[in-house]
């Protein structure tokens, strides 16, 4: 049925807003991306739409309304999404708020609700956040509005009050561990790495688990970084110029090399509980940098590339940008 992992007490909200009929129009998922929210919201349409004769059943998983939800297809459910821009950052538009709006105006097809599901409602521009507004105020008959976003703090706060917040919290290790291994029939090593790797994310784990190269597209991102700390300046400027040419990879990259240079942070205090530890295969390398880097110079490369990752979604120069974080290292 709620076929879903590590977020019980979310599913028991949902299922008993359902079942004393107090579902209402608008609700917010909030938590890091790929915990599981929009799945969550699917689950949720599916039971809101579920043809199964016990409501207990709902969402039954098999009934031709919870198929056509489960694959995107359904006449009643409406799924938005933020385009991506070329640096990999994404922003929800007004254009796309206005077709939902027309979508959502016209009657529900089948019936009984009309679901949209907004994904991301965070990387929404001013103008696009302000016009979904109106139709929080005076939603259509019979919808449900299901918004997701990494924390409520980032939306406006009149869109926060008009929405029942769920919160998702990262889902434990072992949880995400378990799983893949048990149900997804992952070897135990990698379900360990991936899981570790997930931070939380359980989503990201399972579509990395579909994926033989994930885990060696991810530690190619590691590897480079270490790389370059051995580098001299010369190479690092070229490796710069190199990056700078595909600036819609950097997002992920410098991402990842956040988690690097958190997990670093980490060790450098003396942690030795290896579960807080994201790059767990890298070990190793993070353990010689920690020996040879005091913990001020590893914060203060954790808050450069942090800062980078601000002034790439800001349009600063990509050459510049990426030279600069690369020389600081
Ligand atoms: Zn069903």
């Amino acid at each position: 049925m709620w076929n879903v992992k590590g977020h019980d007490w979310a599913v028991e909200r949902l299922r008993s807003a359902i079942n004393h009929q107090r579902v209402g129009h608008a609700w917010l998922f909030t938590g890091p991306s790929q915990v599981g929210r929009t799945h969550l919201a699917r689950l949720f349409a599916q039971a809101l739409n579920c043809e199964s004769e016990y409501p207990e059943n709902r969402p039954c998983g098999t009934c031709r309304k919870c198929k056509l939800i489960a694959s995107g297809r359904h006449p009643d459910l409406i799924l938005v999404q933020p385009t991506m821009g070329n640096r990999g950052n994404e922003t929800l538009k007004i254009d796309q708020i206005r077709e939902l709006q027309q979508d959502l105006n016209r009657t529900a097809m089948e019936g009984p609700f009309k679901i949209a599901i907004v994904s991301r409602f965070d990387s929404a521009n001013p103008s696009a956040a302000n016009a979904f507004l109106k139709t929080l105020e005076e939603p259509p008959p019979n919808v449900v509005l299901i918004l997701t976003a990494s924390e409520s703090d980032a939306l406006l706060p009149t869109i926060n009050s008009r929405c029942r917040s769920i919160n998702l919290r990262p889902v434990p290790l072992k949880i995400i561990e378990e799983h893949l291994v048990m149900d997804l029939g992952v070897p135990t090593e990698r379900a360990k790495t991936l899981a570790h790797l997930a931070n939380g994310r359980i989503g990201w784990a399972i579509e990395a688990a579909a994926d033989e190269n994930a885990l060696e597209t991810y530690t190619a991102k590691t590897q480079q970084l270490t790389d370059i700390l051995k580098m001299g300046k010369v190479e690092r400027f070229k490796l710069a110029e190199k990056l700078a040419t595909k600036p819609e990879n950097l997002h992920e990259l410098f991402k990842t090399w956040l988690g690097w240079w958190r997990d670093a942070l980490i060790l450098s205090s003396g942690q030795d509980d290896l579960t807080q530890i994201i790059n767990i295969h890298d070990v190793d390398q993070l353990q010689d940098v920690v020996g040879r880097m005091s913990a001020e110079d590893i914060a203060a490369n954790l808050n450069q590339t942090d800062n980078s990752l601000t002034w790439l979604d800001q349009n600063a120069n990509v050459r510049l940008l990426v030279e600069n974080l690369l020389i600081s290292f």
